[in-house]
């Protein structure tokens, strides 16, 4: 609820509490409260009431009257309960008979507490406690419970004879009947000023953007969320012209125009629910946003106020270009292999032909390559999908990476003779924290990417170096180079830059990702340096041992 509404709520209160007071000083009672029926009102809400004069410690047991036997109705409204009251209670709600106890304290000037109190007792006693049944022709209101002083009839309980009763009961019924007039229409507003915080609170907290228009399509809320995503402030567009703002567009990026604008098309009765387009930040960014508009209408129908919900479907939509990327790599990086595979098998099955040793052979190294290139992506894929659900684990500990960089290079030149790796591992290089396995697939990744993005010339170099921090691994070689543009986007899934389709290259844009996902997760960075046609060096840090702060089992 905002300021200005509580403040109305609670000078609603005040009024409230003014209106129980006066009744219930007509009725010559001291204190009470007005407990409001749940079935009038609010249903859902916990019982509701309304005190005059009565500390909120000592609230429950007025509440409890409602729940007590002898209740009023609308043939007896009026009920007086001749049961004493314990005085305690009534000392409590600070009703002294004050004219008595300055009397009694007089007598007992000896200050004598024992007998004081007694007598304090004494004054409370004399109070009774009353209760009247609050209900008007459209039903019943509510309790009003309260305390006064033994035997003083109110106005509306005078005269012996049958006549006088009579009147006085139609008068006790009339002042029923203007109080639960005042105590309805109190109440109403109070509902509706809830009504409207709960709006309010809705409109506020609303994780979807929410403007509203005049029949002018003026702005006249703005949401936060719609600050969000738009990058206005509500106060900066107070008051204009909403197509304006918010610029939309259609899928093609074409204006919509005011004809065929969300709110512009619902005024005119069109239903427009979910319908998907593109509008434009403060910046002048354009993204694309589901929209839902609507008009709230008079009695007679006449459109009021325009709302429209706006949802950012950024995310959306690069999911769904996600999977499709997905789909047509994954589906043509698994038939190129399967294709050359079933190739080199079927001749090498015909049963009409034969083969030297050697073709045989060639052929078979084939197989063998391809075989091995679809095992590595579906391992990738597999690795991508254990990383999504939360499921890679680490097992962190102290680690050489002398040794490790020299049985990879030791490998690699054995699978593939042709390339020149030079290696620079500084003596006494620090140890670092991280997982082994992990750290291997990186640099084994790295260096695979430094062979195939190098066509021409196949010199790869390995390089580590120590910071106070961290040691840095980087792995530079002279291939293709990658652009600016694609070096930011490289480490994301499923992404390849331009050079390398440009060439052909075989890959599901997984590799890097991975790289990214454990060096991170081990509280290292990665990153790449590179020049378009002069080569990229991939460079990624550990932590050192002695400032690693990791757990040794990281999910
Ligand atoms: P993949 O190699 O299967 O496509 P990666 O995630 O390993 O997947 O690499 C993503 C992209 O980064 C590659 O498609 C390529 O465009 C680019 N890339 C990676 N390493 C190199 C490199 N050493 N030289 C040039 N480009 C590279």
């Amino acid at each position: 609820m905002s300021w200005s509404q509580r403040q109305q709520a609670g000078e609603l209160y005040d009024q409230m509490i003014v209106l129980v007071g006066s009744a219930i000083r007509l009725l010559c009672g001291e204190a009470g409260v007005f407990v409001v029926s749940n079935e009038a009102f609010d249903p859902q809400s916990s019982a509701e009431y309304i005190a005059y004069r009565v500390p909120e410690l000592l609230v429950p047991s007025f509440l409890a009257m409602t729940q007590k036997g002898h209740q009023p109705n609308s043939l007896h409204p009026l009920v007086v309960d001749t049961e004493p009251i314990a005085p305690p209670f009534i000392a409590r709600l600070g009703l002294y008979d004050t004219d008595k106890e300055d009397a009694n304290e007089a007598e007992s000037e000896s200050g004598d507490e024992v007998r004081g109190a007694v007598q304090t007792e004494a004054a409370c006693r004399e109070f009774e406690r009353c209760s009247l049944f609050v209900h008007d022709p459209q039903g019943f209101l509510g309790y009003l419970h309260y305390v006064r002083p033994l035997g003083a009839n109110s106005c509306f309980e005078q005269g012996d004879e049958t006549q006088e009763i009579e009147d006085t009961r139609g008068t006790l019924l009339l002042f029923i009947a203007q109080l639960a007039a005042g105590l309805r229409a109190s109440l109403k507003s109070q509902s509706l000023l809830k009504e409207q915080g709960r709006l309010a609170a809705i409109f506020q907290h609303s994780t979807e953007g929410i403007l509203t228009v005049d029949q002018a399509m003026r702005i006249i809320d703005f949401n936060p969320a719609m600050e969000r995503l738009t990058g206005w402030r509500e106060n900066e567009v107070l008051g204009r012209f909403y197509y304006d703002v918010l610029r939309p567009r259609d899928l093609q990026g074409n204006e919509v125009g005011l004809q065929g604008s969300p709110l512009l098309q619902a005024f005119a009765g069109q239903a427009v629910a979910n319908r998907e387009m593109v509008i434009s930040s403060r910046d002048g960014q354009r993204f694309p946003v589901r929209v839902t508009a609507s008009w709230v209408r008079s009695g007679r129908g006449e459109p009021m106020n325009g709302i429209l919900n706006v949802r950012d479907i950024t995310r959306e939509r690069e999911e769904e270009e996600q999977r499709s990327t997905f789909i047509s790599v994954i589906s043509h990086e698994l038939q190129t292999p399967i294709a050359i595979i079933k190739g080199y098998a079927s001749t090498l099955a015909r049963t009409d032909a034969s083969f030297e040793p050697a073709s045989v052979r060639t052929r078979l190294l084939a197989i063998e390559e391809e075989a091995d290139r679809l095992n590595k992506l579906v391992g990738n894929l597999l690795y991508a999908s254990r990383i999504q659900a939360g499921g890679l684990q680490m097992e962190i500990a102290p680690l050489d990476l002398v040794p490790l960089i020299e049985g990879v290079a030791r490998r690699l030149h054995a699978r593939a003779p042709e390339v020149t790796i030079h290696l620079d591992l500084p003596d006494n290089l620090p140890v670092v924290m991280a997982d082994r396995d992990r750290i291997e697939e990186v640099l084994q990744n790295l260096l695979d990417n430094a062979i195939k993005y190098s066509p021409h010339e196949r010199v790869i170099s390995v390089v580590c170096r120590a910071t106070g921090d961290e040691v840095i691994v980087s792995v530079t070689d002279r291939g293709m180079g990658i652009s600016v543009r694609d070096q930011e986007e490289i480490f994301q899934r499923f992404q390849r830059g331009r050079e390398s389709s440009s060439y052909s290259l075989p890959g599901a844009g997984l590799g890097l990702y991975i790289c990214r996902v454990i060096v991170e997760a081990l509280g290292g960075h990665i990153w790449v340096e590179s020049t378009l046609h002069q080569g990229s060096t991939f460079s990624f840090s550990l932590p050192r041992v002695e400032r690693a702060q990791l757990p040794m089992v990281v999910f």
